[in-house]
């Protein structure tokens, strides 16, 4: 496993549209776990292949598990070809991304989500989701298509600078709260 250097804006590689992957072969499992390890180091809740320059449709993510109470959260999730089936209710919430540092964003997004994937086994597999996972799988299956949570935004005033990990007193608070990805 290696951590890799996660690309920021405007980096013409975030804007790409990423393929699909044939099978997840060792060579994919070998890039869930980079992603892994390079999303723990960021630290953020999810990451998408786009964002460490590689062109397939894979994403990681994997969120505290005192959120939400959701069954998914407090382990790694693997999804290669994600796909977006089913989208319910609208929320608007905060959200950062770890290729956009310095500002988080009020986005509008679905509160409800059905995904379909393959695991890291290659399984085709179900998500339902709500909360903050849904909108972590919504952000990084744009990242997908070259989309970028600023993109998202009803209005410029909906867009925040936020100071500096290190002049913050809990950084662990701060990455909770701001929910990078
Ligand atoms: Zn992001």
């Amino acid at each position: 496993m290696a951590i890799r250097k996660i690309l920021t804006v405007p980096d013409p590689r975030l804007r790409q549209k990423a393929r699909p992957v044939k099978r997840v072969d060792k060579r994919v499992q070998a890039l869930f776990d980079d992603m892994l390890e390079t999303m723990h180091a960021a630290p953020g809740i999810g990451l998408a292949a786009p964002q460490i320059g590689v062109g397939l449709r894979v994403i990681v993510l994997e969120l505290p598990e005192e959120e939400d109470g959701n069954p998914l959260t407090g382990q790694p999730i693997f999804l290669a070809n994600p796909e977006l089936v089913s989208a319910r209710g609208s929320e608007e919430e905060q959200e950062g991304c770890l290729s956009v540092p310095g500002f988080v964003g009020y986005v509008e997004r679905a509160t409800e989500v059905i995904v379909q994937g393959l695991d890291r086994r290659g399984r085709k597999v179900r998500i339902e989701a709500n909360g903050l996972l849904a909108r972590a799988l919504q952000h990084e299956i744009d990242h997908l298509d070259g989309v970028l949570y600023v993109d998202r935004l009803s209005g410029p005033d909906k867009l925040f600078r936020i100071v500096k990990e290190e002049e913050e007193t809990s950084s662990e608070a701060a990455h909770k709260e701001r929910a990078e990805m």
